[in-house]
């Protein structure tokens, strides 16, 4: 394996450590990328990788992209991300998360965890006897910060795509515009349900086609063939799916004026911002509109000490800052014809400090 700092995803990491505990059999990463407004949080990813330098590009990569997030989403938190690393048969144990526990509570704050791929509310609960550095723990009271993260983000979403139809289409409302929605699981499932409110048109797809046809039928809307969703001729194509979408093949397909979606990493490489930019489509940085989820985790972790209100309201008005995040990438990549997502990242890295 080479070393993990001459990876091209290395990008001055603050710390990467590397957890082998013998006794659960466990094998992780944390990597936390900056601690300039806070500490670096950012979710555990419990995956089966081929090779282990794939998980090291992940937990360098997806660290880097908390602490781009956090940073745009107003929160006092640096970036961080953990990977577990998955045996073939995906086996996870009680004693494992325990001796991922104590590997987060060792670095005394620096790290706050979370869910994400493959860890669930319950996992984190088991992360949380032996550590206080978690959140996304289940909150019982509605009028709380915290619980399920997936609404949040499709609220924000949702107001974002609204941003980008007033900047690109002129038009107030979402009512009759047509919105082709890539995977209708919780964060997708959402938007839809939002949108349909709004009287948007829509076409939803899913590779559980089943999820995707039950919706529709919900919403009164259309369904489009998995493959075939990308080029459907729309006036919004909405990603809430997988990364690494937006690639010279997926480009070319898209017959939308908006891109505007949840899936994390949607450009496969950086040159595809400029691309998508090139062909007149108006792009959301991904970072940027999916962080209502992140906005109520934070709130949860931080009301736990404390140190930010509890209520439920904050989240939303936080989350209502979205758009306007939005608006001022578009303008400045108006004005400079730089792409939307080089405007977000430079911005992102201003305040990181970088
Ligand atoms: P989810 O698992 O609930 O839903 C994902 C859906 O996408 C599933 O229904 C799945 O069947 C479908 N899918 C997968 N591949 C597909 C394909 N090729 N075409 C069509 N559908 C496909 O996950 P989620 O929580 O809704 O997250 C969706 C995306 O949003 C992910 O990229 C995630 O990283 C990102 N995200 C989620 C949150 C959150 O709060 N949940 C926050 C930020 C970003």
């Amino acid at each position: 394996m080479t070393a993990f700092w001459t990876e091209p995803d290395y990008d001055d990491h603050e710390l990467v450590e590397v957890i082998r505990d013998r006794n659960s059999g466990l094998t992780a990463i944390i990597a936390v990328h900056s601690t300039h407004l806070g500490p670096g949080a950012g979710g555990t990813r419990f995956w089966h990788y081929a090779e282990p330098e794939a998980a090291m590009r992940d937990a360098l990569r997806l660290s880097r992209g908390m602490s781009y997030k956090n940073a745009m989403a107003g929160l006092p938190m640096g970036g961080g991300k953990a990977v577990i690393l998955a045996n073939s048969d995906r086996a996870k144990t009680p004693t494992m998360l325990a001796a991922f526990a104590d590997a987060v509570d060792a670095l005394g704050g620096k790290y706050v965890t979370a869910e994400d791929v493959g860890i669930s509310e319950a996992d984190m609960a088991v992360v949380a006897e032996r550590t206080k550095f978690v959140s996304g723990l289940p909150v019982s009271d509605e009028d709380k910060a915290g619980g399920d993260p997936g609404p949040f983000t499709a609220l924000g979403i949702f107001l974002g795509i609204k941003a980008a139809v007033k900047h690109k289409l002129g038009k107030d409302s979402v009512e009759g515009v047509h919105v082709a929605v890539q995977g209708t699981g919780s964060v997708g499932g959402g938007v839809a349900r939002l949108l349909a409110k709004e009287g948007a048109r829509l076409t939803l797809s899913d590779i559980h086609e089943d999820r995707a046809h039950s919706l529709a039928s919900e919403l009164g809307a259309d369904t489009a063939a998995p493959d075939a969703i990308m080029s459907v001729a729309c006036d919004v194509f909405s990603p809430n799916a997988l990364g690494a979408i937006l690639d010279e093949e997926g480009i070319a397909r898209l017959d939308c004026q908006v891109v505007a979606g949840g899936a994390n990493n949607q450009l496969k490489r950086d040159e595809h911002g400029p691309m998508l930019a090139k062909r007149g489509i108006l792009y959301a940085p991904d970072y940027v509109i999916n962080a209502g989820g992140i906005i109520s985790v934070t709130l949860e972790y931080l009301c736990r000490r404390e140190q930010a209100p509890c209520d439920i309201n904050e989240v939303r008005k936080r989350i209502a800052l979205i758009p306007g995040r939005l608006e001022q990438i578009w303008q400045e990549s108006d004005r400079t014809g730089a792409s939307p997502d080089q405007v977000a990242d430079r911005m992102a890295q201003a305040l990181i400090g970088r």
